[in-house]
Order: structure tokens, then sequence, then C-alpha cells
């Protein structure tokens, strides 16, 4: 049968699904023998039968009422008893903390004659007897019956002015207070029409339902979205025993963290106010005081408070927070759970608590964040959003400030000169690419965390504000307008890609003490968060099975890789070798080209060029692999685009000019032209039906190494064919290519120890029919954003204008672009791994799409066999630290 409700006693730490974080902590203390007030907890299960049916099951009363009973016996005191009452709070408590979601009333059990009792019990204190009272209106009255904060509020601010000048709560005596009582009961019932409960059992189970229907309240059902928190957990609600630290200076309450929350320093940190009650504390009713001058306040109670700290930290064997109140000199425990920390405090408990022999090895590595990693090493906008301009989304974090431009060319042309600049931009496209890369900082005005801007920038590390929508840019005046303020090109501004803020001028960064040490900073490397890094990057390195590579395309991005511990390049992309001047020419030619001889031709100016580019590449990467992926977009992306060529075209020869040569360009624009140019030719395909292309950049990759081993490097060469769907279409592209390898080096008279022909896997035949394409592979990269693409059957581009709503509605698990589907992306790469390994076991498998740096994906590869995981060279500690998680255990978040 259903068991409805727990005693404090009966419950523990684990039970959080069924009593609630608050309430299983609270149980928990209590076992530990701990001084917390008894009660009891109406389970979670009570919360969706009670929603569901649309009020409390007749069970779960009758269960409550036993368990008051109890309560009542054990505190020797009934509620609402006009003599001696027992006064309780009634307190939401869900799995994951929530808060200020879910309110808690205070004082229940006072009415008209109680809170004469309530005097009594304390030797005739009416002014503290009548204060509870009209806390406990006006919190039943705004939590329960929803009469407007501000009415109570209203009230209270007048009778404190009636009183004199700049009186505070505290200065309203007895007499004050019973006129106050007057007036909030008239206000209680000019909002509900109905006159102040005065039965303590209807107060509790009207305070009990209000908690339960809180649940589905809007504030609730937001939180739990944005925090992605299920709505189908419930809360549970606590009802305990009041004790109070509004009866005097020897009385008070505060907050504890057993280390402190931000540094993570083994320092205790609180807050602590005296004479109040709980909620004054959050409502910041009067200055708290740091918690440790409780020691000269009440020496015995902080000596008291200590130890239960040091006991609690010791049996979760984590930093605790934790809400206490001392009456009249005696300590009492409300609550505790783990406490949140910050992404800098985290890693430097982790370190402490496993130097302290708290935790081991394995649970200190748990213990940090993975997706929290990068933003330790990146610079901080020091003010606080005061004074920003415009807010948009924290779409790559990191600080940057800069001079306006408004086009990447601009850009590109600012950062040559030597200037830092920022990119604002309604919203970015490919062709941007290059000045987006120049830029410190991009700012978009349209556009969400997974529009291009943010892609780009998250994954080449530049911090970004994305879908400003206050901004509104004017490209004619080169200027945007924010707020009322116009800012021009040349301007300089900073963006704060952790908030979200924009700023006029330039603001005081603060550099990352983990960049500085990584940089040599001899000052910084002193620091313990630097230590702890190391420490526990290192055992994550010592403890990985996965191998961790770089998407890098140039030597600077291969070294900056290889700074970072990648061990190997799993995708170098060829395109960026086809722009550029003096290569757009010999592109066109190529392209154009009506002869065999032609298309050689132009091939012969690209090769040399190509050559050097891998040249460099390889020197930087000796002794590791290098993954290089032949062309793979469609050749349209080298040539203008087609609308504004023709219209430029049509202006051209309405002025009358000559336009012939434009026009041959139009027609072969026109030619190339395709309605889904992302399922048209590109990838392999381009290899099939442009032989030579593919044979040039063999050709360049083999010249190369055969330079870099004549110079006593070692190259370890992967040639990769992207795009490949049929078994056929990479045997018939070895078997062209492998002789053109063979002959570039035996004419440098060179072998190569590593040399490998492999594929990426990203279109769904090619998962499925893995064992048959495995026959013609050395191994298999997983192009999981082309994969992601061709399963959903989303365009990564396009589908931003619903990701949101799907994402909302739970339509896909999470936004796959960002995290390897499993069930279906997921289960396609389960399915070529297992049947690729048994046509060919000698396969190695990576995956280079940009789920490679992704935590949670970085786990999803470890489980299903991978060898490695190729990601931006910014996500390499992310990707060894994340692998490092997934071989010791599930990586679950560190605070909950
Ligand atoms: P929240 O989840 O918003 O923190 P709580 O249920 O913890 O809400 O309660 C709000 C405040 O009231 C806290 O400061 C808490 O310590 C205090 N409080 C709750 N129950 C009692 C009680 N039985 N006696 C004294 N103070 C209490
Ligand atoms: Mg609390
Ligand atoms: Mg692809």
């Amino acid at each position: 049968m259903t068991k409805y409700a727990y005693d404090f006693s009966e419950g523990n730490k684990d039970m959080k699904d069924l009593l609630g974080g608050k309430g299983a902590n609270l149980a928990e203390m209590t076992n530990m023998g701990l001084p917390v007030p008894p009660g009891f907890t109406i389970t979670t299960e009570a919360c969706l039968t009670f929603l569901k049916e649309g009020g409390a099951p007749p069970q779960m009363l009758q269960e409550a009422g036993e368990h008051l009973r109890t309560l009542q016996e054990g505190m020797g005191r009934e509620l609402g008893n006009p003599d001696d009452p027992l006064l309780v709070s009634v307190r939401s408590g869900a799995k994951f903390s929530m808060p200020g979601m879910m309110d808690t009333v205070l004082n229940l059990g006072l009415n008209d004659r109680s809170v004469e009792g309530l005097a009594k019990q304390t030797g005739g204190d009416v002014r503290f007897a009548r204060d509870a009272y009209r806390r406990f209106i006006q919190m039943f009255g705004k939590i329960v019956m929803d009469v407007p904060a501000e009415a109570f509020e209203g009230s209270l601010e007048a009778a404190k002015e009636a009183k004199f000048a700049g009186a505070q709560d505290t200065d309203l005596d007895a007499e004050d207070l019973s006129t106050l009582i007057e007036r909030f009961k008239a206000l209680y019932r000019e909002h509900t029409h109905d006159d102040f409960p005065q039965d303590s059992k209807d107060q509790l189970r009207l305070a009990i339902d209000a908690v339960f229907r809180s649940w589905n309240g809007k504030r609730a059902r937001d939180y739990r979205r944005q925090n992605k928190i299920s709505d189908d957990l419930g809360t549970a609600v606590n009802v305990q025993a009041m004790v109070f630290g509004n009866r005097g200076d020897d009385s008070g309450t505060g907050v504890a963290f057993t280390r402190d929350p931000s540094t993570g320093e083994r320092a205790p940190y609180g807050d602590y106010l005296a004479n109040a009650q709980g909620e004054d504390v959050v409502a910041g009713i009067r200055n708290t005081l740091p918690l440790v001058r409780l020691e000269e306040i009440d020496p015995e109670s902080y000596r008291g408070l200590r130890e239960v700290m040091d006991t609690l930290e010791r049996h979760y064997r984590d930093m605790c927070d934790i809400e206490f109140t001392i009456e009249k000199g005696r300590l009492w425990i409300l609550q505790t759970r783990i406490g949140k920390r910050t992404a800098f405090g985290e890693w430097v408990m982790a370190l402490d608590m496993f130097d302290e022999g708290l935790i081991d090895e394995a649970e200190a590595l748990l213990r940090v964040d993975a997706n929290r990693l990068e933003e330790l090493f990146k610079r901080r906008v020091k003010a606080d959003g005061e004074g920003a301009i415009a807010k948009g989304l924290n779409a790559s974090p990191g600080a940057a400030t800069g001079e306006v431009v408004f086009t990447a060319d601009e850009a590109e042309a600012r950062a040559h000169e030597g200037a830092r600049v920022i990119l604002v931009r309604r919203e970015t496209t490919p062709d941007d690419y290059h000045g987006m890369i120049a830029s410190q900082g991009i700012l978009t005005s349209a556009g969400g965390t997974n529009s291009h801007a943010a892609v780009v920038a998250r994954g080449e590390g530049i911090p970004a504000v994305c879908g400003a929508d206050g901004i509104r840019i004017d490209m004619r005046a080169r200027a945007f307008s924010a707020n009322g303020t116009r800012v021009g090109e040349g301007d300089v501004i900073t963006i704060d890609g952790f908030t979200g803020n924009v700023y006029v001028g330039e603001l005081e960064l603060e550099e990352s003490v983990l960049e500085k040490a990584r940089q040599g900073d001899a000052v910084a490397q002193e620091q313990k968060i630097w230590k702890a890094f190391e420490r526990l990057m290192s055992v994550a390195d010592a403890r990985r099975r996965l191998r961790v590579r770089a998407n890098a395309d140039t030597p600077d991005q291969s070294t900056n890789a290889r700074d970072r511990g990648a061990e190997g390049i799993g995708l170098c992309r060829t395109e960026h070798m086809f722009l550029g001047e003096e290569r757009v020419e010999a592109v066109r030619r190529m392209i154009f080209a009506e002869t065999p001889e032609e298309e050689q031709a132009a091939y012969d100016i690209l090769l040399p060029l190509q050559r050097d580019d891998f040249v460099g590449i390889f020197r930087a990467m000796s002794g590791l692999p290098v993954t290089v992926r032949l062309l793979d977009p469609p050749l349209h992306e080298f040539l203008p685009n087609q609308v504004d060529l023709a219209v430029e075209v049509a202006l051209a020869e309405e002025r009358g000019e000559d336009v012939a040569e434009r026009r041959v360009t139009l027609q072969k624009v026109n030619e190339l032209h395709e309605a889904n140019p992302m399922l048209g030719l590109r990838g392999v395909r381009l290899g099939i039906v442009k032989p030579g292309l593919y044979a040039m950049q063999v050709r360049a990759i083999c010249e190369a190494a055969a330079t870099v081993k004549a110079d006593g490097g070692d190259p370890r060469v992967e040639i990769m064919i992207p795009l490949v769907a049929t078994a056929p279409e990479l045997r018939q592209m070895r078997e062209e290519l492998e002789p053109v390898a063979g002959e570039a080096l035996r004419a440098a008279g060179v072998e190569l120890d590593h040399l490998e022909w492999g594929t990426m896997i990203e279109l769904p035949r090619a998962a499925v029919t893995a064992g048959e394409i495995a026959e013609h592979a050395d191994f298999f990269s997983f192009g999981t954003n082309d994969l992601t693409q061709t399963a959903f059957g989303f365009s990564r581009d396009d589908i931003g204008k619903f990701v949101g709503m799907y994402e909302e509605r739970k339509l896909v698990p999470a936004n796959p672009f960002v995290t390897v589907d499993r069930p279906g992306v997921g289960r396609l790469m389960s399915i070529a791994c297992n049947e690729g390994r048994a046509a060919n076991p000698n396969l190695h498998l990576g995956i280079c799409g940009e789920h490679g740096g992704d935590p949670a994906s970085v786990v999803f590869c470890h489980e299903a066999g991978l060898d490695y995981v190729s990601c931006s060279p910014f996500r390499i500690e992310t990707a060894r630290l994340a692998a490092g998680q997934a071989a010791v255990g599930a990586a679950e978040p560190a605070s909950m």
C-alpha cells in the first residue's frame, strides 16, 4: 500500500524522489542525531495524486493526521491550543532545489486565542507572540490565498512610519502589533471575502494544498523549463515544529556554507541575522552579518554550529549549505544540502577534499563539471551589468573589447592593421568567416545560441553575444543604436559573453588565472586553481581510454592544439586551401576548364600552394596522426553568389559596360546551381566527377609528407574521403588515388610509416552498410554534424526557427546538434562501430563532428567503443576531462 507520509526519523538522504531534497536531508540529519526540530514529510507521490485527482486522497489526510498527532504528543503541545499551542512550518521541497520557486509558511497554528498561549509559553513575551501572528497572517495570506504581497507590506511600512521616521520592524511594540494584526485581518477579508481561518486544522490543510498546487504555478513551470527539470516529479511538503530566531538578541537565524562556495577555500562562509526569522535573511529586511561574527556574539552556539558543519561535511563528503536558527542560545538545524559552487570553487574543493582524504581520486575527478571548464580560461568583465546598453544571449563565453566594425572584410582589414575589433552584424553567414576569426568578439542582433555566429564563435573560442534584439543596425550610416545610445563604426564597445551584456567603451577585463598560468606566468602557476587543474587533468589523462585529437586546418591551429594536449588531428579541412586571392583565380580556372589540359593547368598552380600548407601542418604535428579530409563543399561556394552576380550583370549592362566575361561566370554559376547543395555535388561525388581534384590533393599531401620526413620529421598521414554512401564509392576512390600516392612517394624516394585511407561516416546509408564499407577502410570518422542533419532531415542552418520549441515540448531529447542523439544518431553510430569492426578488426574509429567536444557526447563515444574524439582546439581540455570522467564512472554534474 502506498505510504503518503513519513516521520523525519523514517527517511534518509537517498529518498529524494519521494521525500524531496529538503525532506530527505531533514530525515538524514534527524537520524544522525543533529538538533532538528521534529516533523514529518508528505510525499511527492501524494502531490502527484493530489494534482491528478484535484484534491487530497482520503488516505493522505488520514496519514497526515496520524503524523500530526505523533508530533503533538512528542512536543507535548497541540496545534491551535489556546493555552499552549504547537506551531509548525509548512515547507515545500522538490527533488531538486528550486530556489524561490515554491513557498513556505511559518508560524502556522496561531489564531486570536493561541497567540495568547504563545505569549504565555515565552514567559509573557506578548510582543514576540503578536509579531509571530502578524507574520503568519501575512505569509498565509500571500502564499496560500494569493493576497498581493504589497497590501501587507504597505501596511507594515505605514505602521513603521507612524512610529517614527526610520523605524524598523523591531521597533514596533506590542500595542502597535495588535493594531497591525487587525489591519492585516481586514486586508485578508478584503481580498479573500472570508475571515482569517481560526481553525488550525483548516490552516494546515489549506497550506498543504497550496504547496501542492504551487508545483504547477507559472513561476515553478518556467523555472523547470529553464533548468531542464521534469514536470513529473512533484513536490513534497514538510510539516515541522517551529523554533524561533526572533525572540531577542540571544536569538537569530542564518545560512552557513562549510567552504567558501566562490573560491572553494576551506573556510566557513555565510550570513547571520540576530533577532529574526528565516525568511528575513532572504528578504534583506536588515543587513546580515558575516557568519564569523557569530563567534563574538554567541561563542557557544558558534562552536556548536562549527561542529555540525564538520559533521555534515564528513558525512556527505562534500560542501554543505546549512540553514540554522538559534532560539535563546539553543542551536537548531533546519536544512542542509550539497551546496552550489562556482566553476572556480569546484576545482579547488575537489583537490582539497582529495588531499584531505575525504574523497578518492575518481570521485575528485567526477566532482568537476566538464561543461564549465572552458569558462575558466576566459577573461571576464569586471562590471556586473550596470550601464549595459543592450543584452543578448550569452552565445560564447568570455569578454572582449574593441572597435565596432560592420563587415567581415572591414574586420579583417582593421585587424590586419593591428586594431582590436568587434564584428557587429544582424547575423553571420559562412562568407563572414574570415572576418569573424579576425575579431576579438562578435555581436549579432538576430539569431539564437545555435546560429552560425554562435556556433563559429564557440568553435573558435571567440566571445559572442547573439540575438541582442535591442540593437538596431543601420548599415548605410555604419552605426547601430541601442537603448537611445548611438554607436558608430570605430567606436569602442565591450561585450560579455558570460551574461550577454553589451557596454559602450572599454571596460576593465579580468584575466583568467588559468590562462595566465598556461602561458607560463609563474605567479599564476602558484595559485591553487592551477594546481587543482594540473592534478585533476593528469588524473583524467591517466584514466581515460579515449584519445583526444583536434579539428585544425592550419599550422597555427595545430600548434595551439598540441599545446593543449591534442594527440593528433582528427579533421583537417582543406577548403580554406582553395581560398585567398592567389588561389581563387586557379580555382576558377579549374571550375571553368573545358579540356583536361586546362583543368590540369589549374591543378598545377594549386598543388604547390597546398603542399606548403600541408608541410606546415605535418611539421607541427610530427609524430602524431593527421587526418586530412579531401575537398568536401560544393563548388559553387567558390564562385560569387548567384543572385548578387545576376543583379550586378544586369546593372552593369544598363550602364552600358562590357559584361561578356561576367556573363560567362553567371552562366557557369547558373549551371552549378543546385536546389539542395548540401545534398548535391559535394564530398566523394566531387572526387568521382572531377578525378583530377582529389588526385592533386593526394599528391600535395604525399609530397608534403615526403618533405617533412626527409627533414627528419615523422608525418603520420590519414587520408579521409567525405560523404561516402556506398562501399564501391570508397573502393573506386582508393583504386584511383593509391597509385597517385605511391607514385608521389616513389618520386620523392620516401616511404611513410603511417599512411591510411578511410572515410567519414556521415550518412545513414553509410552507417547501416558500414560492414561493406569497412572492407575498404582503415578508419572511420563519424561526421556527426552531417549525420545528425541527414538522420533527422534537419538542416542545421534552418532549424533555428523551431528547435527551441522542439526542445521545450520535448520533441527531441536535447538539441541534437549539441549532444549526440543516442537513440537515433547514436544508434547509427553503434551499428557502424560494431559492423565495421566485425568486418575489419583493425578498423579504428573516431568522431570529428562538433559533438566531439561536448562532455555528454564524449561519454557516449567512450561507451560506444570509439578510439578517439576530435574537437575544436578550445575544447581539448574539456574532452580530455570528459573522457577521464567517462572512464571512472558516470559524469554527473558536480552540484545538484
Ligand atoms: P526555502 O526552500 O525557500 O529555503 P524553507 O522551507 O527552507 O524555504 O523555509 C524558509 C525559511 O524559513 C528558512 O530560512 C527556514 O530556515 C525557515 N524555517 C522553515 N521551517 C522553520 C521552522 N520549523 N522553524 C524556524 N524556521 C523555519
Ligand atoms: Mg531553505
Ligand atoms: Mg560533413
